[in-house]
């Protein structure tokens, strides 16, 4: 099964986005723009500010189309 989804990391986390369930409200690039846009690709640049922040604005998006996982927990089942 493919899944149409994009994953972006830095050294503590990655960040997957799930254009399908996105509901393009903006508001990932209206409250952390430097981070998050919606006119740039790639749109998620995760060195560009804390992982702590980012974290807090992936957990802030309404549709869960943004997730985040921390890189050295990552289990392969
Ligand atoms: S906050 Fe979530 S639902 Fe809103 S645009 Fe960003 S990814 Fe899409």
């Amino acid at each position: 099964m493919e899944i149409n989804s994009k994953e972006f990391s830095n050294k503590d986390i990655t960040v997957t986005y799930d254009p399908c369930i996105c509901k393009l409200s903006g508001k990932c690039a209206e409250e952390l723009s430097e981070v998050f846009s919606n006119s740039i690709i790639p749109w998620v640049n995760l060195e560009n500010t804390e992982t702590k922040r980012i974290i807090e604005q992936v957990k802030r998006c309404p549709s869960g189309a943004l997730k985040y996982f921390k890189n050295k927990k990552l289990e392969i089942s």
